[in-house]
């Protein structure tokens, strides 16, 4: 695929971009992202997703049972490397499921650190792109802060179902049935600084039985 120099709208600098963030990197999404999809799809989470495992505690990664692995899910890829989900000509791919999209492609290409969104170090948007997206986000953007508050909800599920799991083993289903339960029950997420609705949450979180 070949990418030319266009002009950018700093409103929208993916515009016309094809893209390419879709195609070259590898989508790690958390529970709550995986029962956005399958109820906007329609699908099983294994159509989804696909499961990697690692043998320590990782960020967004899950126990099944009382051993070593934790499980990681990545966004299912064609072929060439694509997401599954990408569609489109080449010269207007874009992204099928957009209003259910993982938070980590609702926030790329920011990086979130001291509270402040600012350019991923780690973004392949082009240089012109890569400009326009600085100067956005430098104005100020809030999805980062607010797919922030989403996974520190998110952390404090998986360290009660981390917990559960010790006592008995469960599987994958389990797992994405109960954070779909667990989804449901937050409801609206909170803003980030909106300490008390924070609190709410996981109280809500905590009272989700498990499967
Ligand atoms: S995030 Fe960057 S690489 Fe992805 S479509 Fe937008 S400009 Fe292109
Ligand atoms: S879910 Fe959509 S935005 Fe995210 S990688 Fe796939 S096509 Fe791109």
């Amino acid at each position: 695929m070949k990418y030319l120099s266009v002009v950018v709208n700093p409103a929208e600098p993916c515009a016309g971009c094809h893209g390419r963030c879709c195609v070259e990197h590898r989508v790690n999404v958390d529970g709550f992202d995986v029962v956005r999809l399958v109820r906007a799809r329609g699908a099983a989470w294994d159509e989804i997703v696909e499961l990697e495992r690692v043998d320590h505690p990782l960020y967004l990664g899950f126990r099944l049972d009382a051993g070593a692995a934790h499980w990681l899910m990545y966004l299912r890829r064609e072929a060439n490397g694509a997401c599954r989900f990408l569609v489109g000509p080449d010269d207007a791919l874009r992204c099928g499921v957009y209003a259910a999209r993982p938070g980590a492609c609702r926030v790329y290409p920011a990086a979130l650190d001291d509270g402040r969104a600012f350019f991923s170090a780690h973004a392949i948007c082009p240089a012109e792109r890569a400009a326009a997206w600085a100067a956005r986000l430098a104005a100020g953007d809030a999805t980062a802060r607010d797919d922030e508050a989403a996974r520190r909800l998110y952390a404090h599920a998986l360290a009660r179902w981390d917990g559960a799991v010790l006592r008995g083993p469960r599987r994958v289903d389990d797992f994405v049935r109960w954070i779909g339960e667990v989804l449901d029950a937050v409801g609206v997420f909170p803003a980030l600084d909106d300490e008390a609705a924070m609190v709410v949450a996981q109280v809500r979180i905590d009272g989700v039985s498990f499967p």
